[in-house]
């Protein structure tokens, strides 16, 4: 038997009132799921552990049955391998935004969504300037997306106390430069915050920036390092889990682009897949059948509920969750129905996104796990409400997907 699971980026959502009550999975039209969760069995998931943040990269990792406590390691050390940048032990890797600081504030996270292009241009500078200075021989800097860049540390100490930039805009940076947690990392967070300083000196005058300006642009005037950590001690799953002989990832985001790597599935790029709303579903679908004709187990990730409850739009996120059933979980079943080797499929949120709170939240999720053998429980549907009766009960930490992968296994 192989393994897909579905995972609709934070497609969880509370009761809406202008729905009649109705959370967004119980109000749209979603047959596919519904008829899934029919056959299947169901239950809650506790997908974000108790004393973390209810972060994508958290609850992904979680899904997969890892321990959070002993395996987390922040953004920088996940995004770090969706660009190809192998971590050494040693090495500290932190998210390192390009913001935009003006009067001594930041004035935003992203530099004014600078583009990938122009960050290439100012950070391959910057990585130049600072290779002469002796302070910063143990520093690296790597271009990812947008205003999104990698800083590697040589022996860097990861027990800082960081910023996110987003969560500050508006605020003087000085005081929410980086502090040790304890006095060995006292050096590590002098020199992150020398580079921080030493970066707006460089950055400020750049022609790229008085471009930038002069076009009504923000500049992109200072380097922000933060979620530090090393290389995360992930085994593979297939180390785990013997029915796993190769696996894939598909996913527009870093993050779940790293969490894969790390779990041993093989990156899987599909051309027009966005996160967005308008993302390429037919070429995820696609994608996703062909690496399970090859490999055992496929992770397909679908960004786009997410967000539209960020953006706070219902309609928006009930068309993104229809999308989700008639164009991933529809096509997909129908097709894997007609194969020799039967395929055991899972449909998730990894959190809730709800439209009310524009962010994610810690709650349990709805899940559902069919296959063609299984003895299915009570539950008629797909949704927050009526999965919390499923037979699974509320599951935590790996019991999920010890579940979902040995369920099956005895067929
Ligand atoms: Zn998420």
């Amino acid at each position: 038997m192989k393994h897909l699971i579905i995972l609709g980026d934070g497609m969880a959502d509370w009761p809406v009132a202008s729905l009649g009550g109705k959370t967004l999975l119980q109000y749209a039209s979603t047959p596919h799921m519904n008829k899934l969760a029919r056959m299947g069995r169901t239950g809650m998931l506790k997908t974000v552990p108790t004393g973390f943040h209810p972060g994508s990269e958290v609850a992904n990792t979680a899904i997969l049955g890892y321990d959070l406590s002993q395996v987390y390691e922040g953004r920088g050390s996940l995004e770090a391998a969706s660009i190809g940048y192998e971590l050494q032990p040693g090495d500290m890797a932190m998210r390192c935004n390009l913001i935009c600081v003006a009067d001594g504030r930041i004035k935003n996270h992203s530099a004014g969504h600078i583009t990938t292009e122009d960050s290439d241009v100012l950070i391959r500078f910057l990585q130049t300037e600072l290779a002469k200075e002796e302070i910063f021989s143990n520093v690296t800097l790597t271009t990812g997306i947008q205003y999104r860049h990698l800083l590697v540390i040589k022996g860097g100490d990861k027990r800082l106390r960081c910023t996110a930039p987003h969560d500050v805009p508006g605020q003087e940076f000085m005081p929410l430069l980086v502090k040790p947690k304890l006095m060995e990392a006292q050096p590590t967070a002098d020199l992150i915050n020398r580079l921080i300083l030493r970066s707006q000196e460089l950055l400020t005058n750049h022609p790229l920036n008085l471009q930038r300006i002069a076009e009504g642009k923000d500049p992109a005037n200072s380097l922000w390092p933060w979620s530090p950590g090393y290389r995360p001690n992930m085994a593979p799953l297939t180390m785990t889990y013997p029915a796993i002989k190769r696996g894939a990832v598909i996913s527009a985001v870093d993050l779940i682009k790293g969490i894969g790597h790390y779990a041993g599935l093989r990156n899987i790029e599909v051309e027009g897949a966005t996160g967005l709303y308008n993302t390429n579903y037919e070429g995820k679908v696609s994608a996703a059948l062909d690496a399970l004709r090859t490999d055992d187990f496929v992770y397909l990730h679908i960004e786009a509920s997410d967000e539209a409850g960020h953006e706070g739009d219902i309609p928006l996120k009930l068309r993104t969750i229809e999308n989700l059933d008639a164009r991933v979980v529809g096509p997909i079943y129908d097709e894997v129905s007609r194969w020799d080797e039967p395929v055991a499929i899972a449909v998730l949120p990894d959190h809730p996104t709800p439209c009310e709170h524009r962010t994610h939240t810690a709650d349990p999720v709805p899940f559902l796990i069919y296959y063609p053998t299984i003895e299915a429980d009570a539950v008629q549907t797909f949704d927050e409400i009526a999965c919390k009766e499923g037979i699974y009960g509320v599951m935590e930490k790996d019991e999920f997907m010890n579940a979902f992968m040995t369920s099956s296994a005895a067929l």
